[in-house]
Formats: structure tokens, sequence, C-alpha cells
């Protein structure tokens, strides 16, 4: 099989979720007829959750997790609209490793996963930071 991303957008949803405007397909580029008689199954946001694996990493197995960067990556230079390559940047974040370490707000002292860690200065959970933004204007 050769696994190829085909990404379909949905527009026009009454109920917007992310992960939901857009359809991640994984189609097999080796079998004629075009989508959706290609469609392999979906690319999963996260690959193997520890309570179920998804139909994609039962199927490419160990090479899932490369394999959906490949595709990510490939997909991200060839698109041209913008939401587009932000949700598939956003997926691309999502597959990295995720650190761990919360911090406290230095607002409300609410743990927090931070994006950038200021060891000298005070860390705002993003509820405190939009407060601090929207108090300004
Ligand atoms: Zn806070």
């Amino acid at each position: 099989m050769k696994a190829g991303l085909l990404i379909v957008r949905h527009d026009n949803l009454k109920v917007y979720s992310p992960g939901r405007l857009f359809r991640f397909a994984i189609v097999n580029l080796e079998k004629e007829g075009g989508y959706p008689a290609n469609f392999v199954c979906m690319l999963p946001i996260h690959i193997s959750p520890a309570e179920k694996p998804s139909n994609f990493a039962q199927i490419f197995g160990d090479e899932s997790l490369r394999l959906a960067k490949r595709l990510l990556t490939g997909a991200f230079k060839k698109e041209r609209d913008s939401e587009i390559k932000a949700e598939i940047e956003r997926r691309l974040e999502l597959l990295e490793p995720q650190p761990v370490k919360q911090i406290a707000c230095s607002g409300c002292g609410n743990l927090f996963h931070p994006r950038r860690v200021r060891r000298y200065g005070k860390n705002f959970c993003g509820e405190c930071l939009k407060k601090r933004f929207a108090g300004r204007e």
C-alpha cells in the first residue's frame, strides 16, 4: 500500500468543534478510483492513546508515528489554505511527546502547561493572560 493523506474540509457545520471541521483521511494511492474508494482509515489526532489503539495504529503498526509525521509535513508544504495549515500544525504538535511538567500560574495558582517557562519572571495561565490583555483594551 502507498499511503497518502487527503484532507477534506467540511464547511457549514452547525456546531463548530476543533478537529471536526477537517477530516484527515488516509488513502491508498495505489488503489484506483479515487476517494472514497481508496479510503483506508482516518488519521487520528492521537496515534496510540493508551486506552485503545486507533485503526491507523493497527494498520501501520510501528510505522504509524513516522508515517503520520511524514504525511502531515508533506501536506503542510503543499497546502495553501491557512486554516488547514493551522490544523496540520496543531496535529503535528500533538504528535510530539508532551512535556508532563506543569507549573503554577502566578495569577490564580492553577497548574497549567506553559508554552515557554520564564525562569525569572512570572508565568500566567491562558485564562489569566486573556484577562490581563482584555483589561488593557
Ligand atoms: Zn492563572
